[in-house]
Order: C-alpha cells, then sequence, then structure tokens
C-alpha cells in the first residue's frame, strides 16, 4: 500500500476566499469571495496532514486551506459535482473504476458503431440542469430529435403511447369485441384481490387488455411474476386512468395534454450519444485543475474520529495490474452504489447497518447491438416488445436516435434484456447472445436473421435500483449512521443514493451538495425527486422503459415498483 505521492494535476491559483465574520467566537460563516486568490492548497499525505494553527488575531478574512475534495464515481452525479467544485476553484479527485466516463450515461464504441445503455433522452424540467447541458456542450453538439416508440404484440405495431382506436382496430374485430367484454367483466365483477400490479390493473382494463398491455412487458423489466408487484406501483403510474378515461381523452385530447404531448414529440441528443456530454464535461474538470482518475476504484473509506478521513483506491493499468493508494479525504461525495459503500467502511460499520446495505438490491441490464443494412431498420425510436415469445424487452434503433452513432449505410438494433447478474443470460457467452437476439429478431418479424452483419454484446451491472419490501427502512438505517459517522460522506446520483433518478435528479443532487460542501447550505439532497409529480413524458413510461407500456402519468420518483422481499437476490 502505499500513499498518494503524485498524479494531481497542478492546482490553479485564484480560488475563492472564504470570510471569517466572528473569528473570536469560532462560529464561522462563509461568503464567497471570487475577487481574492488564495494560494494553492499544499498537497497533503495521510499521517502528515496538519490544520491549521488557529486564528488568534481579529483578521476579517484568511485564506482557509481548500479541503480536499474526492468524487467517487465519473458519471453524471460525480462529474457534475466536479464541474461545479472546480468552476469554483476547488480542487478535487475524481475517481473512476472503469475505463469510460459517464456511468450508465455512456456512449458505447465497438469498431465505430457508438450505443447507449438503454437510449438516453436528455430532458428535465431543472432550469439549472438545462443551462447546465448547454455550457458544457455547444448548441452544434445538440440535436433535437423526434421521438417515436411504438408497441409490439402478436405481429402488430400498436401506437405508443396508447391510442385506443389504434389499439382497438390492431387488435382485429374478434380481439376487441373479447377485449371489451371482458373489460365489462372486470367492471361488473371486479378482480377479488387488487393489491397486486395484476388484480389492479386488470380491474380497470379488464384481463385481455391487461395481458396485451402491461402483464408481459412488466414481468420482463422486474423479472418475476406481476402478482408478486405490489399495486402501490400501478397505481402510481396508472393513476385514475380506466379504459373509459382513456378512450375519452383519446376523442376529446384537453389543453394540458397537448402540452404534454409537444414536450415528448421530441428530446435533446448529443450528436454522439450521451457519452459525449459527459467527455465534455471531464475535459472541462481536467482543464481547471481538476484530476480524474481512470481504472480506479475505491476499495475503502478509511474512519477515523467520527469521519471518513481517506479513501483507499486500486488502480489496474492496461495490463490488468493493480496499485493500492491511500488518498486524504475532507470531504467524500459519492455515487458508487449505496450498499457497496457502507460494505467499504474502515473500521466497518455496525453489523445491523451492514444488514440493511447487503439487504438493497439491484436489476442488471444487458444490449445486444446487430448491426443491419439502414433499410431493415424502423423509425422508432425503440419498440416495446410485449410478445411473450421472445425475451428482448425493447429493441432500440440507434440510427433513428442519432445518424452520428451508425455508418456506412448501416444501422444498429440495440436488443435489451432485463437481468439478474450471474443468470442465464448474463453468463451466457457474446456469441451465444449475439445468435440468440438475431433469433429472436427474426422470430419478431422485425429483421431476418440473414439480414445481421456482426454483433456486440454491454453488459450493465446495477442499472436498476430495486424497490423491495422494506428498502426505504434499510436506506434511512444507512442515511441516519452515515450521518452520525461520516457526516462528510455524501451519496448523490442513482445508485449512490439507491433512488430511482434519471440523469437530471441525479445531477441535482450533486450540485445541492457542492453548495452543501462549499457554501455552508443545509439542502435536504434525500428531497430531491421524491414527492414531485415529474411529467416526464406524460402518458408513458419511464425513459428507461420500466413500465410495462402504461398509459400513465410518469414520475421519475417512485417509477419503480415495490417487491416482495422474497424475489430478490441480495446485492
Ligand atoms: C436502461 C436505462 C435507460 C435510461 N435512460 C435515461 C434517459 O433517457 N434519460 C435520463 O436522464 N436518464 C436515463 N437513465 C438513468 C441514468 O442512466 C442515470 O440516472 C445516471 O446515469 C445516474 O448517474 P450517476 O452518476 O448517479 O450514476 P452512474 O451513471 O451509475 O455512475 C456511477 C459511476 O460510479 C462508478 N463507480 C462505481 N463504484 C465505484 C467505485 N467503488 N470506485 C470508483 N468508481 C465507482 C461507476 O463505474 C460509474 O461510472 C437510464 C437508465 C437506464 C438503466
Amino acid at each position: 500500500m502505499t500513499s498518494r505521492s503524485g498524479g494531481c494535476e497542478p492546482l490553479q491559483a485564484g480560488s475563492r476566499l472564504r470570510r471569517l465574520t466572528a473569528p473570536t467566537s469560532g462560529a464561522v460563516s462563509l461568503h464567497a469571495d471570487a475577487s481574492r486568490p488564495a494560494p494553492p492548497a499544499p498537497r497533503r499525505t495521510v499521517g502528515r496532514h496538519r490544520r491549521p494553527p488557529p486564528q488568534e488575531t481579529a483578521l476579517t478574512e484568511f485564506p482557509r486551506p481548500r479541503p480536499d475534495v474526492v468524487v467517487i464515481g465519473a458519471g453524471p452525479a460525480g462529474l457534475t459535482a466536479a464541474h461545479e467544485l472546480t468552476k469554483r476553484n476547488q480542487p478535487v479527485t475524481v475517481l473512476e473504476a472503469d475505463d469510460v466516463v459517464g456511468g450508465i450515461s455512456r456512449t458505447v464504441e465497438r469498431e465505430g458503431w457508438r450505443f447507449d445503455i438503454g437510449g438516453h433522452r436528455f430532458f428535465t424540467k431543472v432550469p439549472e440542469v438545462e443551462r447546465w447541458w448547454h455550457t458544457v456542450l455547444p448548441d452544434e453538439d445538440f440535436l433535437s430529435r423526434p421521438r417515436m416508440s411504438r408497441i409490439l404484440y402478436a405481429g402488430k405495431l400498436f401506437d405508443y403511447p396508447l391510442k385506443p382506436m389504434n389499439a382497438l382496430t390492431n387488435l382485429g374485430i374478434v380481439e376487441a369485441v373479447r377485449s371489451v367484454a371482458s373489460y365489462v367483466k372486470a367492471k361488473v365483477s371486479p378482480p377479488k384481490d387488487q393489491s397486486h400490479f395484476e388484480g389492479w390493473v386488470a380491474a380497470r382494463f379488464g384481463y385481455r387488455l391487461y395481458r396485451i398491455f402491461f402483464k408481459t412487458y412488466t414481468e420482463k423489466v422486474w423479472g418475476m411474476p406481476a402478482t408478486e408487484i405490489q399495486a402501490d406501483w400501478a397505481a402510481l403510474r396508472i393513476k385514475n386512468l380506466s379504459l373509459g378515461t382513456a378512450i375519452m381523452n383519446a376523442l376529446s385530447p384537453k389543453k394540458g395534454q397537448t402540452e404534454v404531448t409537444t414536450l415528448i414529440d421530441r428530446f435533446q441528443y448529443p450528436k454522439t450519444g450521451p457519452g459525449l456530454m459527459w467527455e465534455r464535461a471531464t475535459e472541462q474538470v481536467l482543464a481547471a485543475g481538476g484530476e480524474v482518475r481512470m481504472r480506479t476504484a475505491v476499495t475503502k473509506l478509511r474512519r477515523a474520529e467520527g469521519r471518513v478521513t481517506a479513501v483507499e483506491v486500486e488502480t489496474r493499468d492496461a495490463e490488468g495490474a493493480a496499485t493500492v493508494e491511500v488518498l486524504p479525504a475532507d470531504e467524500v461525495i459519492s455515487s458508487m452504489p449505496l450498499p457497496e459503500l457502507v460494505l467499504a467502511m474502515d473500521p466497518p460499520a455496525p453489523a445491523q447497518v451492514q444488514d440493511a446495505a447487503r439487504a438493497l438490491s439491484h436489476r442488471d441490464f444487458l444490449t445486444v447491438a446487430l448491426v443491419v443494412p439502414e433499410a431493415e431498420g424502423f423509425p422508432d425510436n425503440w419498440i416495446y416488445v410485449h410478445s411473450p415469445e421472445a425475451r428482448v424487452g425493447r429493441v432500440q434503433n440507434f440510427g433513428s436516435w442519432s445518424p452520428y452513432l451508425v455508418k456506412d449505410g448501416r444501422t444498429c438494433l440495440g436488443l435489451e434484456y432485463f437481468v439478474n447478474e450471474g443468470d442465464d443470460l448474463w453468463e451466457s457467452s457474446d456469441d451465444d447472445l449475439i445468435a440468440l437476439a438475431t433469433k429472436e429478431l427474426d422470430l419478431l418479424g422485425l429483421v431476418g436473421a440473414g439480414s445481421v452483419e456482426r454483433g456486440y454484446v454491454v453488459r450493465m451491472p446495477k442499472a436498476y435500483p430495486v424497490y423491495d419490501e422494506g428498502y426505504d427502512r434499510q436506506v434511512d438505517i444507512i442515511r441516519g449512521w452515515l450521518a452520525e459517522a461520516a457526516p462528510n460522506v455524501h451519496p448523490v446520483g442513482r445508485n449512490g443514493m439507491h433512488r430511482y433518478n434519471n440523469a437530471d435528479h441525479s445531477m441535482v443532487t450533486a450540485m445541492l451538495t457542492v453548495e452543501n460542501i462549499l457554501d455552508g447550505t443545509t439542502h435536504d439532497v434525500w428531497s430531491v425527486n421524491v414527492e414531485e409529480d415529474y411529467h416526464e413524458e406524460g402518458s408513458a413510461p419511464a425513459a428507461d422503459g420500466s413500465t410495462g407500456g402504461t398509459s400513465a402519468a410518469a414520475g421519475t420518483g417512485r417509477s419503480a415498483p415495490v417487491r416482495p422481499r422474497s424475489n430478490v437476490r441480495a446485492a
């Protein structure tokens, strides 16, 4: 084990000062003063760290040494934090375990093909985030893309969001009559048990429509029977919508709906994928004097005297050889998965807190990207696959996202599988997955197997924090303990807070945390994305396709179903 001895970019002068307004009482009020430069903060090594001597004189201002701020993870949350810090001349070291930036919002590149983990629309209702995106990425690098997605079922493509007339026409007269009869039956004699997703939805749409438009996709995403998903989720997502109101809405669109439709018809997208945003942000952090260390995983957080004082990291070189180092840390902004953060504490967290961490779990995700002639693609950005005969949940057409993702008169289709790390799909070889995806594309009638030219597999662990029964109590236990035992550790982001955050909310948690650290504000970062009814796309599923093609108000806050504990793998 070595201590930090180098690698940090030279610190930039021109820092903001902090004004000591009550020097004798010890009460410190922090006001930014960007006009006076502070000397570069000294480089410090664990064990030799000295606090400055107390100020005896009645100075109204003094240059306080800037804290060592360590950011764990170079995804949207981590890079937003680093960008905000360096913008204010606060040195920062970002530690990223992977060899690409962007986290789940990265763009993967293979042999010149570029694809997202899931397809990342840039959509936000937070003006600061909108501004931030356009500060980091020049307008010419942003595309405004039309949005189109449909549902594939029984060889037919249904408009999405669902339009009753289109749905009934596509179903055909016989199925349409059966569906209406099943709806009437559910109204006359509703399912007795409406405590689960199936009963709740069937009571409002009838069993036949439930099976076609809700059941299969929801079960694919969450990997469990719909009878074991609690009704709260459906109630939140589908609100008061029923077949009757859906038909009325379709026939008489209201003003509000028109506005939402406008919002969802187009979305912003960086020219070469979401990763471009995070690559630019990284460059700007580096240019402003920050440090971003790739292939560097935080493996331990050393605790002493009621706080974390250092992080232990393992850096892999190109050959995979690891070096261990210890970096001093006054403040730690962490977007690593919350359970892993807790379990990395040294000395360890109390048993009850470790148990809470181990009780939190995730759902994982893999994409098989298949290259096909452009003419074989489809105009949709993605298609939901409700057909139960295929395991694929969604098919992206990356060429519809941006022409800069594809090349040579070809497009790239991303077949998305919702999986658990270690299950049969996760463990399959890339060749087997490419063969399966090719077969399913053919089976679904989307593209003939003979048209697939090549394929690539991307596995993304911990894509979805799972909201299983009692997960919120576990998070509370962890929060409570961190506040007591490591108050200088600040969880941010999606997995960092075990919160179903989209990129914008992940960024907001980072922005508020930076203000808390630099300005002494007391923003409650945990309240981001909790109560608001966040209308991302009106009557559509969450950006990451987490609903079963429902026609419902979408919230990014509580859009994951609560799963009963018996079904959940430990993290
Ligand atoms: C399929 C899918 C589709 C989505 N679509 C959208 C969309 O359309 N729009 C949208 O806004 N959002 C979307 N999201 C959500 C978005 O991807 C996340 O909100 C966002 O990436 C979260 O950012 P983050 O920085 O909190 O976490 P992450 O993106 O998870 O980044 C965390 C980083 O920390 C690193 N890390 C982890 N452990 C360690 C460690 N021990 N040491 C060092 N580094 C570590 C990881 O390697 C990673 O780079 C989607 C998500 C999914 C799964």
